[in-house]
């Protein structure tokens, strides 16, 4: 029982919340849960999402299983209507590819209208595959909005111990790790700043390394150039309880290394190695960033410690500041580049005003805590 729980809580924190209350005869494609599929008997299948206006829907994402990767989606057609009568098509893929398990794609839909249902036509590659689908999510938004010039990264990966059952189990779950790597380069820097084109902490290289050593995962360097390893003795332990479990763990940690990348570092302070605030801050924000991500069990988060302690203890923090405010995150890391001096304090002082104190708002967040 425990498990499910726990698998429920990471599925639906993983994905940002529908909207729209989009009804389809296949809830497990509509539940924000990636471990319940659709599994289809025909080679072509129809599934028709019904909307509750007739707002015209602008992008939709669609999820990839844990199955195997021929039975993906590869060919499909989105089309709207209003009288289940007359379709019109409204967008169209072909050659797909889900760069990992439980990935989504996202497209902007090519000829948006005004209709209150959906029908989505998908295809395997080789069509006498059963399609497998984990998630189909609708939205009257562009979700790729402000986005559409992002400068990815290059990357280079390498795994240093093919023959390690991490490294094994490692691309059972991601089979493109190049593209895997630049779409969370993309997230990160998506909860670090407003649009792509904002002055970003610009990387250009990421050598990427799967290692059969101690350790979970680490970065090098600074950008433009950074160097992260992975354990594969890591990954052959989170991958006992599940490949999901393997993926929450990977997609979490990665979110917490590219943001070592994208972050900017605070001045006037000293360095990682030899200042406490300075060390508190990039940890904390890279914390924050993976548990803005949903990639955190949430329910690990308890009252006690101090905002100095980084990690978890300041990113839950930290990111617990946006109900206050949405873009907590992103104001409190242009602090870290526009403060000379920067401290905890006038960062909070910056985002908040100047009433606010750390002390105050840390206070603040003990209460919720305590509450929870
Ligand atoms: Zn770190």
């Amino acid at each position: 029982m425990k498990k499910i729980l726990f698998l429920t809580f990471f599925a639906i924190s993983f994905l940002t919340c529908h909207s729209l209350e989009i009804k389809t005869d296949y809830p497990q494609l509509t539940d924000n849960n990636l471990t319940t599929y659709y599994i289809g008997t025909k080679g072509k299948e129809k599934i028709i999402l019904q909307s509750p206006s007739n707002t015209a829907m602008l992008s939709y994402k669609i999820y990839s299983s844990g199955e195997t990767p021929p039975h993906d989606p590869s060919n499909w057609v989105l089309k709207g209507s209003n009288d289940g009568k007359k379709w019109t098509k409204i967008d169209e893929r072909k050659d797909q590819k889900f760069c990992s398990r439980y990935q989504e794609i996202l497209c902007v839909i090519q000829n948006p209208g005004n209709y209150r249902q959906y029908m989505f036509e998908a295809t395997t590659a080789d069509k006498k595959e059963k399609l497998v689908i984990a998630e189909i999510l609708l939205s009257e938004k562009n979700m790729l909005a402000g986005w559409e010039n992002f400068k990815y990264p290059h990357i280079e990966f390498e795994s240093l111990n093919p023959n390690t059952e991490g490294s094994k189990v490692y691309h059972k779950l991601v089979q493109n790790p190049d593209e895997y790597i630049k779409y969370h380069a993309q997230k990160v820097a998506e909860i670090l700043y407003y649009t792509a084109n904002d002055p970003i902490n610009d990387v250009q290289n990421i050598e990427y390394t799967l290692e059969d050593k101690e350790g979970v995962s680490a970065k090098g360097g600074n950008s433009p150039s950074i160097h992260i390893f992975y354990s594969t003795r890591h990954i052959e332990k989170s991958a006992k309880e599940s490949l999901y479990k393997l993926d929450f763990e990977t997609r979490g940690v990665l979110y917490h290394e590219l943001t070592h990348g994208y972050q900017f570092e605070p001045k006037g302070i000293g360095n990682y190695g030899n200042n406490k605030t300075f060390w508190a801050c990039i940890e904390g924000i890279a914390d924050a960033v993976r548990a803005e991500a949903g990639l955190f069990d949430m329910s690990t988060r308890k009252p006690g410690g101090n905002w100095m302690d980084g990690y978890r203890t300041t990113g839950f923090f930290l990111q617990w500041l946006t109900t206050k405010d949405p873009d907590a995150i992103r104001k409190f890391h242009l602090t870290v580049r526009d403060l000379d001096v920067w401290s905890f304090d006038k960062a909070i002082k910056a985002v908040f005003g100047p009433n606010s104190s750390i002390e105050g708002m840390w206070n603040e967040y003990q209460e919720f805590l305590k509450r929870q």
